[in-house]
C-alpha cells in the first residue's frame, strides 16, 4: 500500500511536480491548473479484476474510512494520508434511480439518474470536499500553518466546505454573491459557523476576491481550481460502473458551470481504462443553461476558441458561471469521450424538472438542465432510445424551494409552467371536496 504515491503536476505539460501537502494551486512556471497524478505503474500491482474485488469487498462495509464511497477507493484518491486524519461523513454510495416512467415518456427503458444530491449537504460537492478537508487536516497534523479554509461559491461548495470544516474543527470563510443563491444554501454555512461574506457581485467576482484573500497561504483555497477536489469527484464514475456490475453505460449527461465535475467524471473513466477495469468509453454530454453557456458557444466552433462571457441570470444558479476555471480540463475530457455539449432554456429546464417530478423525482434546476438536454438529444437522434443513459443529478431538490414554488405559482421569468399544480382551496365540506376530486381525476388521469 505504501508504495502507491501521487503528486500535483502541471496540466500543460511543464515538468513541475509538487507534493500534495504543498500549498499550491497553479503551476509556478506557466500558471496552468494542476492535476493530481497517480503512479499508474505502482497501481498496476493489482489487476483490473483485483481492483474490482477490492472495491466490491469494501462496499457496504463499515470499516473506517472505507464505508465512504470516496475513501473506498483510497489508493486511487490520496494513498498517502493517515486514516485518522480523514474527514468523512460517508459521502458517496448514492443510489442509481431507474427513471422508469420518465424514460418511457421518451420511448426509453434504460434511463438512470445518479442521485448525487442524496448526500450530507445535499449535493455532489461533498465528494470533493471530503478529500480537500482531509488533506488540510493532514497538513495541519504535519505542522503546516493553515489557519482557515475559504471558497467562493454558487451555494453548494460553501455548504459542503463549511460542514466538513466544522466537523474537523477548522475555521471556514465563504464568499457568496448577494441574492444569487437559494435560502437553504445560504443557511447551511451560517449554521455551520462559517464566516459568511455576502458580496455585491457574481460568482466570478467572488472568485477573484477569494484568490486575493488566500494569497498569503495561511487561508487555504478550497475552490475546484484546487485539484484535490477532483480526486474525490472522480469516484462518481467508478461508483456508477460498479453499480452496473462493472458495465459501462453508453451515455452520461452532466450539468456544468465551473466545469470541474465533468473533468472529474472523465478522470475516473480514464483511470479505470488504464488500470484494466473497463474497456469501453462512454459518451459524455455536458449540459449548460442557455443563459450561462460559454462552453456551448465554444463547442459549436469545435472548441477552436473559448471566450469567457458575462452570464445572464438563470434558475440553475449553481451553474451561472461565465469564466469557468476548469475549462481546459473539460475540453480535454470532452475530446477524449466523444463529447457533446447541449444547452437548455429557462423554460426547457423548468419543464424538464417538473415533468421528472411527476414521475417521482424531485429535481433541482441543474438536474433539469441535464434532463432537458436529454430530451433534446433524443429528439435530434444524437442519443438512441436504446442507449443506457445515466443523468447526473447534482443536488437535492429540497435545496431549491424558491424554484419549486415559483414554478407552480407560475411566476418564474421566461417559464410557462406547463405542469403547474397548485393546492386547491375548498371549504371543509365533504360533498364539495368529493366533487372537486372527481373533476380533477377526470382532467388528469
Ligand atoms: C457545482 C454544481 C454544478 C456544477 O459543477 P461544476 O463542477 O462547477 O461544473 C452543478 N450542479 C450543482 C447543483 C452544483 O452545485
Ligand atoms: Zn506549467
Amino acid at each position: 500500500m505504501t508504495n502507491y504515491n501521487a503528486h500535483f503536476r502541471c496540466i500543460a505539460g511543464c515538468d513541475e511536480k509538487y507534493p500534495l501537502d504543498e500549498i499550491v494551486y497553479k503551476c509556478r512556471k506557466c500558471g496552468s491548473l494542476l492535476e493530481v497524478h497517480h503512479d499508474i505503474d505502482a497501481l498496476k500491482n493489482r489487476t483490473g479484476e483485483q481492483w474490482k474485488e477490492l472495491f466490491d469487498s469494501r462496499s457496504g462495509q463499515h470499516r473506517w474510512p472505507y464505508g465512504s464511497g470516496v475513501w473506498r477507493m483510497k489508493e486511487w484518491v490520496i494513498p498517502d494520508i493517515k486514516d485518522d486524519n480523514i474527514v468523512s461523513m460517508y459521502e458517496g454510495n448514492t443510489n442509481l434511480f431507474w427513471a422508469k416512467r420518465f424514460g418511457e415518456s421518451l420511448g426509453m427503458n434504460d434511463l438512470w439518474v445518479k442521485m448525487c444530491g442524496n448526500s450530507h449537504t445535499g449535493s455532489f460537492k461533498d465528494l470533493g470536499m471530503t478529500v480537500l478537508v482531509s488533506m488540510v487536516n493532514e497538513m495541519i497534523y504535519r505542522g503546516k500553518n493553515i489557519k482557515a479554509v475559504a471558497c467562493a461559491s454558487t451555494g453548494d461548495t460553501s455548504a459542503a466546505l463549511s460542514a466538513y470544516a466544522a466537523y474537523a474543527g477548522i475555521p471556514s470563510i465563504v464568499f457568496l454573491p448577494e441574492n444569487k443563491i437559494s435560502t437553504a444554501q445560504l443557511v447551511q454555512p451560517m449554521s455551520n459557523n462559517a464566516i459568511v461574506m455576502s458580496l455585491n457581485t457574481d460568482f466570478d467576482g467572488c472568485m477573484k476576491i477569494v484568490q486575493e484573500v488566500t494569497k498569503n497561504n495561511e487561508i487555504y483555497l478550497a475552490n475546484s481550481m484546487n485539484s484535490l477536489r477532483i480526486e474525490g469527484q472522480k469516484t462518481i464514475s467508478i461508483e456508477i460502473v460498479q453499480q452496473f456490475g462493472w458495465e459501462v453505460p453508453d451515455i452520461i449527461i452532466i450539468p456544468g458551470g465551473n466545469l470541474g465535475n465533468v473533468s472529474a467524471l472523465g478522470k475516473g473513466f480514464t483511470m479505470m481504462l488504464e488500470l484494466g477495469l473497463i474497456k469501453k468509453k462512454p459518451t459524455i454530454v455536458l449540459a449548460q443553461a442557455e443563459n450561462a453557456n460559454p462552453l456551448y458557444r465554444s463547442y459549436i466552433k469545435n472548441f477552436e476558441e473559448f471566450e469567457a462571457i458575462t452570464p445572464e441570470k438563470t434558475l440553475a444558479s449553481a451553474i451561472q458561471i461565465g469564466d469557468p476555471v476548469s475549462v481546459q480540463k473539460a475540453i480535454r475530457t470532452l475530446r477524449e469521450y466523444n463529447g457533446i455539449v447541449e444547452q437548455a432554456s429557462e423554460d426547457e429546464l423548468a419543464d424538464a424538472a417538473a415533468l421528472a417530478d411527476r414521475t417521482g423525482m424531485y429535481c433541482c434546476p441543474h438536474t433539469g438542465v441535464a434532463l432537458a438536454a436529454l430530451i433534446k438529444l433524443v429528439e435530434k437522434q444524437k442519443i438512441s432510445k436504446k442507449d443506457r443513459v445515466v443523468v447526473i443529478s447534482t443536488a437535492h431538490g429540497l435545496k431549491f424551494s424558491e424554484f419549486k414554488v415559483g414554478y407552480h405559482e407560475q411566476n418564474l421569468k421566461g417559464v410557462n409552467s406547463r405542469y403547474a399544480n397548485m393546492p386547491i382551496k375548498s371549504e371543509p365540506d365533504a360533498a364539495k371536496v368529493s366533487g372537486i376530486i372527481v373533476d380533477e381525476m377526470k382532467k388528469r388521469f
